[in-house]
């Protein structure tokens, strides 16, 4: 399907977000032409530029961060005369009035029939300023739709992801508000839910009977980068676990819908999260790099970041245990850990099963097979194996092998870029792939008691891991408590 046409207003257009991902998407949609006709781009930032200077450096961006390579001169052309730059200041209530009069404008001259997207790519202190300027100048219903997606972070805890809500659902309405977790635009966590509801041999074995555990790890190599000053404030729990990891969680353990669409998908993650038991802080282990290496070279610690207190509590990496209390999941440990400077990048879903009840081979105990291990390889190397044991040639040993599915090798084709999807989808009016009200705040919810008592009581000293190991210690004396251990990845 194609969207109706519309306008895409982005707050926040000359910041890294515009340039290394909204563009570059509308730019591979619009070359795949699923961009409706007069479809337009208006960036809303304070820098002098003018419509030449901001497209200019689109089309600079594009050409560096686009996965179809360089611009297309002819297709930006038409692209480019779409786009238009809007100066101005969030709290400037004369910047909305113009931006009122320009999107009139668009409507009759290009027939985008008053259907507008606000897309709020800023600092979160701006979203209540910017949210209540739309209010206020009429901008929150048009005669066409009018949506607002809202970048992460959504909130600090359950107390401000509630009066974020409340601001938000003053002057839209829910249905108008798409919350954006770019994980779930991302073909790979789309597919746990094909994976698990459009073939029938993995549900029957998808619970407690069969399970022994779950690990869910989203790994990154990166240190802060230049965001010391936000992650400082953020840290890891914050910053991955209570939106992507929660996410990924709530696909793996949801039950099946009734229909796929945006409402039944949301209730039943909605209720994986209620059923999720109560955490504290001795179900959770977390940790700060240290100075090590990345990629082969030496790397600071997170205290000599840039923008980083040098007496900093805030954790780089966290690992998390919890229980869903539901009749699928009783007694089943979820491992989620996430963490900054960890040897590789890589995100992953790994289902380990049950042990065989007994062991008929008598050359090999069975506390000596691997067990099986169904993994979902969210990023990079994306697919899905499946470990189980088999007997080597010639001998009477059995050895762990892999049976494994490649989207490359399968497919042949790379996959589009998260935010393609979710614009699209939000340009369709879909927010199946977007969080809802109640989803964020029982996430929230969950997480502030552990926010809480780790703010009153910081270890002394502060967990530390080398940068480029696999964490802290403690991570691994956490899990080997249960008898398990953090997969090898
Ligand atoms: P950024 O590079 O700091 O850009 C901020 C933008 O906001 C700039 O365009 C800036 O315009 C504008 N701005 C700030 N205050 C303003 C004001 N008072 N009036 C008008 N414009 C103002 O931020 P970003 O990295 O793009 O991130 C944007 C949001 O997306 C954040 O909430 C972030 O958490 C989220 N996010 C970012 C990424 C990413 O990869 N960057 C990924 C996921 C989520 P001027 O420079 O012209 O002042």
């Amino acid at each position: 399907r194609t969207p109706e046409p519309c306008t895409m207003v982005i707050f926040g257009a000359s910041g890294d977000l515009t340039s290394r991902k909204l563009v570059p998407a509308l730019y591979n949609l619009a070359r795949e032409r699923r961009l409706p006709g007069g479809f337009s781009v208006v960036g809303f930032a304070r820098r002098d530029w003018t419509d030449e200077t901001f497209r200019e450096l689109l089309r600079e961006a594009v050409n560096a961060n686009s996965r179809s390579g360089a611009v297309d001169p002819d297709l930006w052309a038409s692209f480019a005369q779409g786009i238009q730059y809007h100066r101005g200041s969030f709290d400037d209530a004369d910047a909305y009035t113009r931006l009122a009069e320009r999107l009139a404008t668009i409507d009759a001259e290009r027939g985008t029939g008053g259907n507008r997207v606000f897309y709020l790519a800023t600092p979160p202190e701006a979203y209540p300023t910017i949210i209540a300027q739309l209010g206020a100048h009429g901008l929150a219903h048009s005669h066409g739709w009018t949506r607002i997606i809202i970048e992460k972070p959504f909130g600090h805890d359950l107390n401000s992801a509630q009066a974020l809500n409340a601001e938000v659902l003053s002057v839209f309405s829910e249905d108008q508000v798409y919350r954006i977790d770019h994980y779930l635009g991302k073909e790979t966590v789309q597919n746990i839910l094909i994976f698990r509801f459009a073939n029938g041999i993995f549900e029957p074995i998808w619970n407690r009977s069969h399970i022994d555990h779950v690990q869910i790890t989203v790994a990154e190599t990166i240190g802060v980068e230049d965001r010391g000053g936000y992650y400082d404030t953020s840290g890891a729990l914050r910053d991955m676990i209570q939106n992507h990891l929660m996410q990924l969680l709530c696909l793996v353990a949801m039950e099946p819908p009734a229909v796929y669409d945006a409402d039944a998908v949301r209730d039943e993650k909605v209720k994986v999260l209620r059923a999720i038991r109560p955490l504290s802080v001795n179900d959770t282990v977390r940790g700060q790099y240290g100075p090590g290496s990345a990629n082969g070279r030496p790397v600071r610690g997170y205290r000599e970041e840039k923008g980083v207190s040098p007496t900093s509590q805030t954790e780089t990496y966290v690992a998390l245990k919890l229980f869903i209390d539901n009749w699928r999941w009783a007694g089943v440990p979820f491992y989620l850990r996430s963490g900054k400077r960890l040897p590789r990048r890589v995100s992953e879903i790994a289902i380990q099963f049950k042990a065989a009840p007994t062991m008929i081979f008598a050359d090999t105990p069975l506390n000596d097979l691997e067990p099986n291990v169904l993994a979902m390889k969210i990023q990079p190397d994306e697919g899905i194996s499946l470990k189980f044991s088999s007997k080597v040639p010639g001998q009477p040993q059995i050895r762990p092998v892999t049976m494994d599915f490649r989207y490359g090798a399968s497919f042949g084709v790379t996959s589009p870029e998260a935010y393609e999807r979710l614009l699209l989808d939000c340009m369709l009016g879909d927010g199946t792939l977007f969080t809802r009200r109640d989803e964020v705040e029982t996430s929230w919810a969950l997480l502030t008691p552990i926010l809480r008592d780790w703010a009153e009581g910081p270890p002394q000293p502060f967990p530390n891991y080398e940068a480029g190991s696999w964490g802290p210690a403690a991570a691994d004396e956490f899990i080997a408590r249960d008898g398990r251990f953090w997969r090898r990845l």
